[in-house]
């Protein structure tokens, strides 16, 4: 096995750069207009990506909390280690949606149901409906 020490590992990068550099037979001018174009499809693709996002949010459903703000539906993600816990995610609570898809939120469901000491948190907005029955009942008790 050949042990590379960081000052060569650096200079082979400097040289593999430099060979690309030497092998890019484009002008500035030309080099300039590609990074500008490849700048304008990606904001294009951002701004794609943001509407489909918030047409997705549009469509999703929403439920008003009975302590005001809004509840989302949501799974607990589980742990990396073993990807399931408690209700292994299947089960879709209703979630202050701030608390959706944050990776760390410590956030109650209405239900009472909260992440585990390995979870990381409550998964993304979903769009189906919630489905806990406790969550549904404190909502219509809520609403009554
Ligand atoms: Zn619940």
């Amino acid at each position: 096995m050949v042990v590379i020490g960081q000052n060569a590992f650096s200079d082979a990068l400097d040289r593999i750069i430099a060979g690309a550099e030497a092998r890019d037979t484009r002008t500035p001018e030309r080099r300039a207009a590609d990074a500008a174009r490849r700048e304008t499809e990606g904001r294009a693709y951002a701004e794609r990506l943001a509407a489909e996002r918030l047409a997705f949010l549009a469509r999703a459903p929403r439920y008003a909390m009975p302590g005001g703000g809004a509840g989302r539906s949501s799974a607990l993600t589980g742990s990396l280690r073993t990807g399931t816990e408690g209700d292994q995610g299947r089960r879709l609570h209703i979630v202050a949606e701030e608390d959706c898809g944050s990776w760390c939120a410590t956030g109650t469901a209405l239900c009472g149901a909260t992440p585990g000491r390995r979870s990381h948190g409550w998964g993304d907005v979903r769009n189906e409906p919630a489905d806990c029955p406790r969550c549904l009942a404190r909502l219509a008790g809520a609403g009554a």
